[in-house]
Parts: C-alpha cells; structure tokens; sequence
C-alpha cells in the first residue's frame, strides 16, 4: 500500500481497489491520514470510509488551514469524495472511520449522508458530538440512527494529537491559529 505525501492526492483512487478486513487496519489508515495531517500543519485526525465489500471508498485526514475552510474536517471530506464518487449524497451501509470523536458538525453530516455505521479513536470530551457532549447520532428525534463504536487504537490516536500540540505549544511548529 503506497504511503508518502507524494501519493496524496492519488491516494482515494489508488487505494479504491485494496480492501481489508479488520476494522483495526481500517483504523491504521485513518491513523495514516492524521500522520500526514500532521506533516501539513493541520490538527492530526483522519478518516475513512469503507463500503459493505470492505472496500476503501474515500480516506482524508484535517484541512482546514490548507484550504481555509471551517468546513474541512478529514470526516467531510472524505464524505464529500465518497459522495462525488458514487453520484450521490446519500452513503448508506458505509462505515466511517475516524481516529477523533466527531464533532456536531461531522456527526450531522453523517446523519444527512445516512452512513451506518462510526467507528472513532479516542473521545473528545472538549467537542464530541456523538457520545461526549451530545449524541447526534442516537437521537430519536432524527430521522436517522448511527452504531457507534469508540475507542479503537484510541491511545495511538491519542498520543498524535497530544505530540502535535505539544510541539506547537513548545514553537517548534509555526502556529497558524
Ligand atoms: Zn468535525
């Protein structure tokens, strides 16, 4: 499987045909894209989407900075791709990967895309949308419901992000924001 910033832009295309099987390797891509996030200068989260075959549709991690857009959390993205992929907003029996707990705004998104099913890293307990401070995907009163599952590989997602601020607070990395 091709790793590097070079394959970057290449990489849902390229990577359209592997499919695996276990949901931690699903997360080690996740991990992958929040590695590379974290080269950028982005806040290191990463996100994938699988179809039911175990397929990788769409993989992404943060870019907000890079395309100044509130917007561009590594779950919208890879929503957005999956979604001009198949020609269609609506992502039903997907999986979403992400190594950080959504917030309200990708937890929404995921309702509107109809996407079966998330499974995160580590909690956000500052801005979680699905467990931590609301639970977007388990509320009845939308029309649809998310399975949720947290806490895979949750300590290696963890540690990126808690490095990757540590290194800002510290100025080794030009603070943007
Ligand atoms: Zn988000």
């Amino acid at each position: 499987m091709p790793t590097g910033s070079n394959v970057l832009r290449e990489a849902s295309s390229v990577t359209a045909s592997l499919s695996m099987n276990s949901p931690e390797q699903y997360m080690e891509v996740a991990l992958a894209e929040a590695r590379l996030a974290a080269e950028r200068g982005e806040v290191p989260i990463g996100a994938v989407l699988v179809g039911s075959g175990g397929e990788i549709i769409a993989r992404d991690g943060n870019r907000t900075i890079e395309l100044c857009d509130p917007g561009a959390h590594a779950e919208m993205l890879v929503l957005r791709q999956a979604g001009r992929l198949r020609g269609n907003y609506r992502l039903p029996d997907t999986t979403l990967y992400v190594t950080l707990e959504p917030c309200v705004m990708c937890a929404g998104a995921l309702v509107h895309a109809r996407v079966s099913r998330l499974v995160y890293g580590a909690v956000d307990p500052k801005a979680g949308g699905v467990v931590s401070l609301f639970q977007v995907g388990q509320d009845t009163r939308l029309n649809h419901l998310l399975a949720v599952e947290g806490g895979l590989l949750a300590a290696e997602s963890g540690t990126l992000l808690k490095d990757f601020f540590r290194e800002r607070r510290t100025g080794a990395g030009e603070g943007k924001r």
